[in-house]
């Protein structure tokens, strides 16, 4: 039964995860034969197997989701791993691992493995389901974006640039003046056009990371003049809310790619504004954390917050609270799956804590800029205890 089985599935015992048995498809998924008994490592060394991870790199043997069951008694569940076979092929799959609870094991799998322990051996069962098709799907997708988001930026900008040449030249009193209607009507199609601009930015950056072309500059920047001055654009997009500013240090360096980190001060100071639809105030602070030489800025706001069940998606591509499209706030779902992954990449991390109805805080931590030589005094600090 288990060799009409359309993906793998194989039984592995002991902390170095020893075969047990494989159905037929593990052979074609792995392009060679696992012999019984023996252990993963030695199986992927000897057939040149490589298992990468989501991020193109090779992935260390604990991170495996076969390991981790047998070593940690963890459950993986639909865990993404790259096989990169000897022959450079490559085949992506999901992998699902369950510890299964060796009490419950009538004898030993295998004989070998058990002699002279006392505790019982680990036993996992692992599936991988081949997902190329998937993949291949999801790409055409992020080509259909990335290509459409390419072919709108051109007459986009033919439409910006007329819109403002003709606010400009008449208020400059070139060509017949401009009625109170015709400015009003010229500054709706300019700042639409802007919208849409951001849109399909947003979109080629999307398509950009997912191919791994996006590349960032790192220069020492001050985050606090940074933030004061995204803080400022901002507040001239809304009387009804109040954003206010606290900073212990006047200026703080961390190393980041200064268009980037304004790209994601916009994006989150913009939804602490957005989803605070009946106004109010938000608070804005930088901290230093000394100790991890860590600069943390924090963006409090008490509008309609994110439900506790969304939480933990909130961060994916296109993902969007219930409570945001119940309210009517319109959006996409790419600010914070760009914002995290922006930030990820300058070597910080984001998190956030919500509460429904009450508000939320969204927190940024960048690494402190240190120069070569201040590095140097840490390093022999540290070495002198
Ligand atoms: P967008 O705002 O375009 O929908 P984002 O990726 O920036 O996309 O945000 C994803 C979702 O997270 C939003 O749709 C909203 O549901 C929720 N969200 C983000 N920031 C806040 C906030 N400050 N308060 C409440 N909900 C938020």
């Amino acid at each position: 039964m288990l060799d009409e089985l359309p993906c793998s599935v194989y039984l592995v015992q002991g902390h170095d995860a020893r075969l047990v048995l494989a159905n037929h498809m593990a052979t074609t998924i792995w392009g060679a034969t696992w012999k019984p008994s023996q252990p993963m490592s030695e199986f992927l060394l000897e057939n040149a197997i490589r298992i990468i991870g989501t991020d193109g790199l090779a992935m260390a043997p604990e991170r495996l989701a076969t390991l981790r069951a047998v070593q940690q008694g963890e459950n993986v569940h639909q865990h993404q791993e790259v096989i990169r076979h000897s022959d450079s092929t490559a085949l992506p799959v999901l992998v699902n691992a369950v510890a299964l609870d060796p009490e419950h094991m009538r004898f030993p799998l295998i004989p070998s493995v058990s002699d002279g322990r006392a505790e019982p051996v680990p036993v996992a069962l692992v599936v991988h389901q081949d997902v190329t098709a998937l993949k291949e799907a999801e790409q055409l997708k992020d080509d259909f974006i990335g290509i459409a988001a390419h072919e709108l930026r051109t007459p986009l900008a033919v439409l910006k640039g007329f819109a403002q040449m003709l606010l400009i030249q008449s208020e400059r009193g070139k060509g017949p003046s401009l009625v109170d209607w015709q400015i009003e009507a010229l500054q709706g199609i300019d700042q639409a056009t802007q919208r849409l601009v951001e849109l399909t930015e947003d979109l080629l950056d999307v398509t950009r990371l997912q191919a791994g072309r996006l590349t960032l500059h790192l220069t020492p920047t001050d985050l606090v003049a940074l933030t004061r001055r995204v803080m400022k654009r901002l507040q001239l997009t809304t009387e009804r809310h109040t954003l206010s500013f606290a900073t212990i240090a006047e200026h703080l360096v961390v190393d980041v790619d200064p268009q980037r980190m304004e790209q994601v001060l916009g994006n989150l100071l913009g939804n602490a504004i957005k989803y605070s639809p009946q106004g109010g105030s938000i608070e804005i602070t930088i901290q230093e954390n000394a100790e991890e030489q860590m600069a943390q800025l924090r963006i409090r706001d008490s509008g309609i917050g994110i439900p506790v069940e969304q939480q933990a998606q909130i961060f994916g591509r296109f993902i969007r609270a219930d409570n945001a499209r119940t309210y009517g706030i319109g959006g996409t779902g790419l600010g914070l799956y760009l914002c995290r992954e922006l930030i990820e990449r300058q070597c910080g991390r984001i998190w956030f804590e919500s509460a429904e109805g009450e508000g939320s805080t969204f927190s940024v931590a960048l690494p402190v800029f240190v120069s070569g030589e201040e590095k140097i005094s840490y390093a022999s600090a540290d070495s002198r205890g």
